[in-house]
């Protein structure tokens, strides 16, 4: 059984939490980063969690004549392609740098894949396909659309996949939409560790309590939403990871399934058949909605620590509110987040505590 995954972006926030999952659950792990965004430390500490030195090739996925290096030394099950920029204001400002890294890297990743007749595939795609959404929950056939170069980034790989899935049957591409994710891992050991001043609300708020940044200001109080605040799918970080770990099983599944099923429990629930998964988008998410105010209040509990705040005019193309449908995941991967806010807030907390400027005081 092949049971080796090239885990591109392995270093960064979701990839270093996916990397214990996996090994957890059986799979043998290659990381492949560039260290954009991100620092070997966390190997290291993944490394340490795990007990076994995880493979790690400092790489571009750009880098196509590296890439063909990484496939002719290892034989693959599949790839999970977390590699990739992430801040929308940046690509709003950057818009040539963010398609050049997620669009040209992600295809010369599936060329090279290709190749290598290596065609299991799960990509990140998040739930900033799905724009500004007409109903809720989000399902997975809601329309998609986008105002940023970041979403667009990730919807033209999901167009891309659905290309190539239709072009060639033999490709399984699997793109997991991310609500919002946050927590860390509850050892304390690895979290989020923004570079600068944190665009995203958790660790902005997590900042403010351990007296790194002075006070929140939360971005509008008139949506149309139990307190006026914005109302988001908060994930957590380790939920996400085992939705993972649950696309490989699902994929294995589906290409043998009697000989290929690490997770047993799994391949029960799924009605497997050999055959091709074609394209596959499904939501990772927890089906709850969060309101700003709401996890401020949480996060305060937990940490005990006053959250100073201020309320300022909305934040430009944010919408009001955004919660997943996670019952795809759940018929078809037999998956569901198991976390509460408080665990979040919690393993946040935990994360920030330990490790108050992130991996660089290591
Ligand atoms: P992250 O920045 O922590 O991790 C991404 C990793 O990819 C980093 O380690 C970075 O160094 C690496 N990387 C970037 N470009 C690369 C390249 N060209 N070649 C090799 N490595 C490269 O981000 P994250 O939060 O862990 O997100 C992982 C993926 O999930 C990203 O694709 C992101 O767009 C997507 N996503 C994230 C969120 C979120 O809120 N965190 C939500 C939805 C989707
Ligand atoms: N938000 C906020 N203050 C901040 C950062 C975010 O009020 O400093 C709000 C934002 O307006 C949205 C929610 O928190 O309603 C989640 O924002 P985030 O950037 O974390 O994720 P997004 O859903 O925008 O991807």
């Amino acid at each position: 059984m092949k049971n080796k995954i090239l885990v591109t972006g392995g270093a960064g926030y979701i990839g270093s939490h996916t990397c214990i999952a996996l090994h957890e659950a059986g799979y043998e792990v290659v990381v492949y980063d560039n260290l954009s965004n991100s620092s070997r430390e966390a190997i290291n500490r993944v490394s340490t969690l795990i007990g076994q030195t995880i493979v790690f090739i400092e790489g571009d996925v750009r880098d196509d004549e590296l890439l063909r290096e990484v496939f002719a030394s290892h034989e693959f099950f599949g790839v999970i392609h977390f590699a990739g920029l992430k801040a929308v204001g940046e690509s709003v400002a950057k818009p040539l740098l963010y398609y050049n890294n997620n669009v040209s890297g992600t295809i010369a990743l599936l060329e090279v894949m290709a190749e290598y007749d290596v065609k299991n595939f799960v990509f990140s795609s998040s739930a900033t396909v799905y724009g500004d959404p007409e109903t809720l929950p989000i399902h997975e056939l809601s329309k998609r659309s986008c105002t940023n170069p970041y979403g667009q980034s990730k919807l033209a790989v999901e167009y891309i996949l659905e290309d190539l899935a239709i072009s060639d049957k033999s490709w399984n591409l699997i793109a997991l939409r991310y609500f919002n994710p946050v927590g860390a891992h509850p050892s304390g050991q690895i979290g989020e560790d923004p570079n600068d001043i944190p665009n995203n609300l958790m660790p902005y708020i997590s900042q403010v309590a351990v007296g790194k940044l002075d006070k929140l200001s939360i971005f509008g109080n008139d949506y149309p939403t139990v307190d006026g605040t914005g109302v988001r799918d908060f994930i957590h970080v380790t939920d996400l990871a085992q939705g993972h770990v649950a696309a490989l099983s699902y994929l294995e599944q589906q290409i043998s399934p009697e000989e290929n099923c690490l997770n047993t429990a799994i391949a029960k629930q799924t009605s497997a058949k050999s055959g091709s998964v074609g394209f596959l988008p499904i939501n990772l998410g927890t089906g709850k909605g969060t309101s700003v105010l709401e996890l401020v209040t949480a996060f305060a509990e937990v940490s005990k620590q006053p959250i100073a705040y201020q309320f300022v005019e909305r934040r430009a193309g944010d919408i009001a509110s955004c919660y997943a449908s996670a019952d795809k995941a759940q018929a078809l991967l037999g998956w569901q987040a198991k976390l509460s806010i408080t665990d979040m807030c919690q393993d946040t907390w935990r994360w920030q505590n330990m490790n108050p400027n992130g991996y660089q005081a290591s």
